[in-house]
């Protein structure tokens, strides 16, 4: 029996990396999906590979997720195509590092708006169906460095410790309808993200991480299946963290 059959998802960031393994394993796994990306023609091109792939109804969606709008939007032609959103996983994100004191205003605003602000937009227009369904689950892609801090990266630390304050609050919000809000917490995956590191810090990270290896996409996608799926029914407002034991 498949995991996720008879359930539609809506992925964000989609198109390519980890989201895009989210979307091919749950849509391996029975579910209908909708892959929302900022390139409309990324996101086709993504949803009808993995139709061919797995047979299941795919839609591609373009989005800015640090658009009110264009959330609603994303959430309005899902919910058109497959009649319900049971799923969302909210994995857009973005990049913009520097040292705090050469980091520009506008690239902390916009970590923050596309990373953190993107996930309350999308949750509050998944929700509204959600709640009035009485079942749902919310998944937030966060990071290891959101729990750790990381030199460099204030701006996308920042946003990764706000989505996990996020998650525990929807999650107490929703509770008594029975969505549940969760988040992953991902160390270094090998992914167009981590591929600009030079081999001598890839070799550094992995001497720091116990399983002493970067993670894979794949490997990120199936903790979100088990938070998307029947076996995490009693799970909510948690961390899960995928990261080698890079962070305990
Ligand atoms: P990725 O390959 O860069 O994929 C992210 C996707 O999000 C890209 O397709 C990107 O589009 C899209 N995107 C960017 N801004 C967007 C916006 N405003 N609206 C909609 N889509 C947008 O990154 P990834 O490594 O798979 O990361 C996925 C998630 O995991 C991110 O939230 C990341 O922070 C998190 N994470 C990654 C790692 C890692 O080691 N890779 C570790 C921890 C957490 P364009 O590329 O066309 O701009």
């Amino acid at each position: 029996m498949k995991r996720l059959e008879g359930k539609t998802a809506l992925i964000t960031g989609a198109a390519r990396g980890i989201g895009f393994e989210m979307a091919s394993l749950f849509a391996a796994e029975g579910a209908s999906v909708a892959i929302a990306d900022i390139s409309q023609q990324d996101s086709e091109a993504a949803a009808a590979d993995i139709a061919a792939k797995t047979g299941a109804k795919t839609i591609g969606l373009g989005l800015d997720v640090s658009k009110e709008a264009d959330c609603v939007r994303a959430v309005e032609e899902t919910a058109k195509a497959f009649g319900k959103v049971d799923i969302l996983v909210n994995n857009a994100g973005i990049t913009k590092d520097n040292l705090a004191l050469r980091m520009k205003e506008a690239d902390f605003d916009s970590v923050i708006s596309v990373n953190l602000k993107g996930a309350f937009l999308m949750s509050k227009a998944a929700a509204k169906l959600m709640l009035k369904a009485r079942t749902g689950r919310i998944i937030n892609i966060s990071s290891v460095v959101g729990q750790t801090g990381q030199a460099g990266q204030a701006n996308y630390s920042a946003s990764k410790a706000g989505l996990i304050g996020l998650t525990k609050s929807l999650a107490r919000e929703f509770a008594p309808r029975q969505v549940l809000v969760n988040a992953v917490a991902p160390g270094f995956i090998r992914t167009r993200m981590t591929e600009g590191l030079k081999d001598e810090a890839r070799t550094k990270i992995s001497e720091l991480i116990p399983l002493g290896r970067m993670g894979e996409p794949g490997e990120v996608a199936k903790a979100a299946l088990f938070l998307a799926g029947g076996d995490s029914a009693y799970i909510t407002g948690q961390v899960l963290a995928v990261n080698g034991g890079l962070y305990m």
